[in-house]
């Protein structure tokens, strides 16, 4: 790219150590790329530290990918990596956190729905000692009442079930200083939910409210489907809830099941009862059966995860850098939690 063969040093480069990396994940927000990186160039040069801007591309299907490396050529201490698959945005932020080098990272959306006019908020925090600092939604414009529900039910069964602590409204705004940052990619195997896993990391953490802005331009690619599978991901990393359920709920049926086979041989030798209906017989014979694929499906949750992670692929891949020098090291093939 044009900063490989510019043989100068990036701003960030000549200005020493890097003290703040932003790590920004993108699927197809090409329109709103010019107007964030503004806003960010507006913060950083105010700052009076180095900071540099890893925007990853989600493997973007429209001009996504193009603006970024625009962006990149017009500002040095903007980088760009590319995923080689659409692989969400929480390995996306794995990917450029992986290769960041500040004493510490922020993470944030591309949609300008978190404002990076908190940065400079959240790195106060940073330097009172805080080593995990959440931007916390404390208001939420244009979310469907429904979604929130959701969003709120999903974080309150992860609390409770599964021993972690994320924000009760919710976090994927943020800055992990550079330990958490190492202990997380330590920890985070092939399914992450990176903020479950900081949150589950533990340091000291704290939260900054924050009003979260509704989207302004494209569209959330965060479809049901994802945000499933991420439920079931977080659940089967920190929860053992469902397995148990499963073995209590087999222990009762097993001890209804004898009772009732017990009284039902009783009556027949003692009273010489005749044999019970049919519909008996198949209201026991569907449920007990219905029970059982609903926890061979939960078991496969786990197993196909178990199987993920015992095969020690890497989570993802880089297409296209222009911190070459530093992926071909550290992000094409990630180092795995041994
Ligand atoms: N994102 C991504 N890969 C995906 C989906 C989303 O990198 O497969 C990015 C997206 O571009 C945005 C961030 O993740 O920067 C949050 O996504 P979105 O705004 O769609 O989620 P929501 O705000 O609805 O939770
Ligand atoms: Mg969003």
């Amino acid at each position: 790219g044009a900063r490989d063969s510019s043989g100068g040093a990036s701003l960030s480069e000549s200005a020493g150590p890097v003290k703040l990396s932003i790590v920004i994940p993108a699927y197809c927000e090409g329109d709103g790329m010019r107007i964030l990186a503004d806003r960010l160039k507006g913060v950083l040069d105010r700052l009076p530290w180095s900071a540099e801007v890893i925007l990853v591309d989600d493997h973007s299907t429209d001009h996504t990918t193009r603006v970024m490396r625009e962006i990149g050529e017009q500002d040095a201490r903007f980088f760009f990596i590319r995923l080689s698959r659409n692989s969400g945005s929480h390995l996306a932020i794995l990917a450029g956190l992986e290769v960041s080098r500040g004493e510490c990272a922020v993470f944030m959306a591309a949609d300008l729905q978190d404002p990076p006019e908190l940065i400079p908020e959240l790195l106060d925090r940073w330097q009172q000692g805080f080593q995990t600092v959440w931007a916390v939604r404390a208001k939420r414009e244009g979310v469907p009442r429904i979604d929130r529900t959701f969003a709120r039910t999903y974080r309150w069964l992860l609390n409770r079930l599964g021993e972690i602590s994320l924000p009760p409204e919710g976090a994927d705004f943020g800055l992990v200083d550079a330990v958490v940052v190492r202990a997380l990619l330590e920890s985070a195997g092939a399914n992450p939910n990176i903020f479950a896993e900081i949150a589950k990391l533990g340091f000291s953490q704290t939260g900054l409210p924050y009003a979260k802005n509704a989207r302004q331009l494209g569209r959330s690619r965060w479809t049901l489907g994802k945000k499933l599978k991420l439920f079931a991901d977080t659940f089967v990393v920190f929860s053992y809830a469902p397995i148990r359920a499963m073995s209590y709920i087999g222990v009762t049926v097993a001890v209804l099941g004898f009772i009732f086979a017990i009284v039902v041989v009783v009556k027949h030798i003692v009273w010489g009862h005749p044999v019970e209906g049919w519909a008996s017989l198949m209201v026991a014979v569907l449920t007990i059966g219905g029970v059982q694929m609903l926890m061979f499906g939960v078991l496969g949750e786990y197993l196909w995860r178990t199987l993920d992670e015992a095969r020690r692929r890497p989570r993802y891949f880089i297409e296209e850098s222009t911190l070459l020098d530093r992926a071909r090291t550290a992000a094409v093939v990630p180092p795995r939690p041994r």
